[in-house]
């Protein structure tokens, strides 16, 4: 009774005093919130006691598991020296130890960490060491100034960051204010916009990047690119030999590599980051969703010492790099981050994963056969399964129907908690999560497709 009065006070006090982001809030001002109040492992448990898997990993964040001893433990011990001090004008421990493991997981050849706060500002740094880098490096070429990006990229939501996305719904009323760069075709396989079928394509879609490269480098600074995985789209899989092809591109035509590994590094895909499947070193790399284990907010934007070495210089030069926020450097957030990359080598979870992974793959398999499930996506602990109206002609179910939604509502009511892109449904497990759980996740969001499609 007591939970039950709580509850209903709380979710009073959400619906008049809260804001709640990609949230049509008068729709929410009508249904009852589950409000999370704690959890372990992979589950999350509400205020009326109700247990639900997690799985988006709370927004793809969260890897090890709520409540992870080691990880609580980091935090606890942090706090009894300090919470936080600035790293403009002073550094203090975990900043530093953070900063040398992320370099030794990192892929070869980034050497230099400049933190920040999440997946945003970590594209905003990468865009803008790119810009200044030109500017400053022997010989200058200060005119490269745009980013080519692709369709349906999504690199977050500050204004240059929405800048090189092309998510049409969340970014059309702002184009005012963003500024101009170039889009490119997305490796969208399933809905090629060109019409070819891989691999006989031999990713022709990377023909009309090559010619911009070639007519525009001049004023390119960088391509920048979710490796792999185009997750906000939808989990939208790159061809193998995709991303080294972009890499080659970028060198051939002196473009930089920006790799936004904010949802696909830290084990996502299988890998510590996505761009180890093919052996590539970006230029810069943005880091954010994984760094703490779902912990704090903290973020990193990695760079190679060619690129820090052209923002040395006499102070007068002005060559600094002028960026920073209130919390760069967070001695909590580093803290935890450190213990997560422990856990990885304490517990060799990429290394269990292997497993883990094999046994999802084979689980999603019978939900390939169903009447309105066009195809489905997989790269590691990252599942998108496109729910279409049509199977033989592929066409979408109109955005309206709300059909990823309305799966996302029975899952709910079975205990998995998911939340869909569109019409597609995306299954992105803590790393720890083990086959009887994966298994009970498929099977959940099986039944829910099953009476949503099919009812
Ligand atoms: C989530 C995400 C971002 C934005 O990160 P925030 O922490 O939400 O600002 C950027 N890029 C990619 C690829 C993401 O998935």
């Amino acid at each position: 009774m007591k939970a039950h009065s709580r509850t209903t006070r709380l979710a009073e006090w959400d619906r008049t005093y809260l804001w709640h982001p990609f949230t049509q809030m008068q729709e929410w001002e009508r249904e009852d919130p589950v409000i999370i109040e704690r959890g372990r492992g992979p589950y999350l448990i509400d205020t009326l006691g109700r247990k639900y898997l997690d799985g988006v990993s709370s927004l793809w964040v969260n890897l090890h598991g709520h409540r992870h001893p080691r990880l609580d433990r980091a935090i606890r011990n942090q706090l009894r020296k300090i919470a936080h001090s600035t790293l403009l004008g002073l550094s203090n421990p975990p900043a530093i130890q953070l900063a040398r493991a992320l370099i030794g997981v990192a892929p070869p050849g980034l050497t230099r960490v400049f933190y920040s706060d999440d997946g945003s500002t970590a594209v905003e740094v990468a865009l803008k060491m790119a810009v200044q880098y030109w500017q400053q490096r022997i010989p200058p070429a200060g005119h490269k100034q745009t980013f080519v990006h692709l369709g349906l990229a999504y690199h977050g939501d500050t204004v240059g960051a929405m800048s090189v996305g092309s998510m049409e719904l969340f970014q059309k009323r702002f184009d005012g204010l963003r500024f101009p760069t170039i889009a490119a075709d997305p490796p969208y396989c399933y809905r090629c916009p060109l019409g070819l079928t891989y691999p006989a394509c031999r990713m022709a879609c990377l023909d009309p990047i090559e010619r911009v490269l070639k007519e525009r480098h001049q004023e390119i600074a960088g391509l920048i690119i979710e490796p792999l995985v185009q997750a906000a789209a939808g989990m939208i899989t790159a061809p193998p030999g995709y991303l080294t092809r972009i890499r080659e591109l970028c060198n051939k035509y002196q473009v930089l590599l920006i790799a936004d590994e904010v949802a696909t590094g830290f084990g996502r895909t299988g890998r510590m980051f996505a761009c180890d499947h093919e052996g590539v070193t970006p230029d810069l790399m943005a880091i954010s969703k994984g760094l703490t284990g779902g912990y704090l907010p903290l973020a990193a934007t990695l760079t190679t010492e060619e690129i820090y070495r052209a923002f040395l210089g006499d102070h007068a030069e002005w060559k600094t790099f002028f960026h920073g926020h209130s919390y760069t450097g967070n001695p909590l957030g580093c803290a935890v981050a450190l213990a997560n990359l422990e856990v990885f080598r304490k517990e060799r979870t990429l290394t269990r994963m292997r497993g883990c992974l094999k046994a999802l793959n084979r689980l999603l398999r019978p939900l390939s056969t169903l009447a309105h499930v066009g195809e489905i996506r997989q790269r590691g602990y990252m599942v998108g399964l496109e729910l279409v109206k049509d199977r033989g002609s592929r066409e979408p179910y109109p955005i309206t129907d709300r059909v990823g939604h309305r799966v996302a509502m029975e899952a709910r009511q079975r205990g998995l908690l998911i939340r869909p892109l569109g019409n597609v449904l995306v299954l992105m497990p803590p790393l720890v999560t083990k086959v009887n759980e994966l298994t009970r996740m498929v099977s959940i969001l099986h039944e829910s497709v099953l009476t949503v499609t099919e009812a």
